[in-house]
């Protein structure tokens, strides 16, 4: 049985390519008989195999046997920096060395987690002046809709508790998180949302913009909101809450009007504007914070994956002067926090993390070389027979798979969702050495932040063939007609 054989065997090199072999369906059977992965069909896995990923460098991974490939999502839209950054091991164990834990509590804390909330600050929009440590992104929302139901509170409307999100949006799978999401399949796995959260459309110009310009589409998304707060009444609307740009909904890019509208009716009525950024924080569009690119004013940043590059897992909270002046100066004690909050390893990583950004100029790469590059070679998909059409900001990008192209958005036709094709061009690229993510027939990337050009072109020509690959696959299965 392969469960009992022990690691020490597994973790054997067994043949010697350009990485140390491994046993790799010795590996797969104990994934397969112990490891539950997040969102994964342990049957269809089982049957599968699961990858084992054994090495990284730069934009390339290598998996158990042997094979490179290009990664198009920086790991889980987290590993901006690339792997192997030798700079970033040293940083988290010289802390491991030094002090591996301490607690924040109890007036107590430590110099990583101290020179970190003062360094996140410093690169966050003005008018934040404090920061909230957790462990990830989903620990962020929840301490968003805490703060945000502590904020109202104290401010003598403790009736002010709905929070208006939209759907397909992501923001965790804790219960907050998951409610606060948008995704059906999460929801109706029970009793989510949570009372008091309230969903919109999402701003998707594809799905929702026929007979409208962006522009008007915008504006119209946007109203949305206004309908909702009118609708649950603005005395009891806390917060609205998005990610500037929709990351694991599929990439979904708001119009230029969007954003300016919304935060326009939150002014209106009051409402608290939260800014989720665990993706678009740190540089994924152009700018250290997405919001700065979409013309809005949160007054509550959530942020994790990029602040790390994923090394050591942390996330957070940017808070405003509006809540903070609340909560820090009349709030007396916020029950509320983690264990791991603050965690001096994980800052650490978070310093050495931000240091490179800043001398390699990342943001400034991704708004003026990397991302304008992405969307001209990204953008060139577009003419690909199975593409109905490709967007893209910053470093980040999708398209999407179509049966028929039109001449707009609007005309495509798209594939019959039951054929998910999305993930059997997903395969075609996993086994071609380049990672893509399919969101039903929606194909992302949002590669490290150190991509270069060439390894752009590189990566975008893996697609093109796969793409090749997709359309001779579902042309044999007579899915075209
Ligand atoms: C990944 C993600 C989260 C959740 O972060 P975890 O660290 O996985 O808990 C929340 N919001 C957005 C926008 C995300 O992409």
């Amino acid at each position: 049985m392969a469960s009992d054989i022990i690691a020490g065997d597994v973790l054997a090199p067994v043949q010697e390519v350009d990485t140390p072999g491994f046993d790799t369906r010795a590996l797969q059977a104990l994934d397969s008989a112990h490891y539950l992965h997040p969102f994964t069909d342990h049957g269809a896995l089982r049957d599968r195999g699961a990858r084992v990923m054994v090495r990284g460098d730069g934009v390339y991974l290598w998996d158990s046997e042997g094979r490179k490939v290009i990664d198009g999502m920086s790991g889980l839209w987290c590993v901006n920096v690339g792997y192997g950054r030798a700079s970033m091991t040293q940083a988290v164990a010289r802390q491991m060395d030094t002090l591996p834990f301490y607690n924040s509590f109890f007036n107590t804390t430590n110099v990583p987690a101290v020179m970190l909330a003062a360094r996140l600050v410093d690169l966050a929009p003005p008018g934040f002046r404090h920061v909230f440590f957790t462990g990830s992104g989903s620990e962020a929302n929840d301490t968003i809709v805490r703060m945000v139901w502590r904020y109202w509170q104290l401010m003598g409307q403790p009736q002010r508790q709905a929070i208006v999100s939209r759907h397909n949006a992501y923001h965790g799978s804790t219960i907050a998180g998951a409610s606060l999401g948008g995704m059906a399949g999460m929801h109706a796995q029970g009793a989510l949302p949570i009372p008091g959260i309230h969903h919109i459309e999402q701003p998707n110009f594809a799905e929702h913009g026929r007979g409208m310009s962006e522009a008007e589409f915008g504006l119209r998304a946007a109203g949305w909101l206004e309908e909702k707060i009118l609708e649950l009444g603005p005395e009891n609307v806390a917060a609205f809450i998005g990610e500037p740009v929709q990351g694991a909904g599929g990439v979904i890019i708001p119009p230029p009007t969007y954003w300016p509208e919304i935060q326009r009716i939150c002014d209106k009525y009051g409402v608290l504007l939260v800014s989720d950024e665990v993706i678009c924080g740190f540089g994924r569009l152009g700018t250290w914070f997405g919001s700065q690119l979409m013309g809005a004013r949160p007054d509550l940043i959530a942020f994790a994956k990029g602040v790390t590059s994923g090394y050591v897992p942390l996330g957070g909270v940017l808070v405003g002067a509006r809540v903070a002046h609340v909560l820090v100066e009349k709030g007396g004690d916020f029950n509320h926090g983690f264990t791991y909050s603050g965690h001096p390893v994980a800052c650490a990583a978070a310093l050495e993390n931000l240091r490179i950004m800043v001398d390699e100029k990342l943001v400034e790469r991704v708004a003026l070389e990397t991302g304008p590059h992405l969307k001209t070679a990204f953008g060139s998909l577009a003419s690909h027979p199975l593409v109905g059409h490709a967007e893209s900001m910053g470093m980040a990008a999708g398209l999407n798979l179509v049966r028929r192209k039109g001449a707009t958005v609007h005309d495509c036709e798209a594939f019959p969702r039951e054929l998910a094709v999305g993930m059997v061009c997903r395969a075609h690229m996993f086994d071609n050495g380049v990672i893509m993510r399919a969101v039903g027939d929606r194909m992302i990337v949002a590669p490290p932040l150190v991509m270069t050009t060439a390894q752009i072109d590189e990566m975008v020509e893996r697609i093109r063939y796969c793409l090749d690959l997709t359309l001779d696959d579902v042309q044999s299965r007579g899915w075209m007609e």
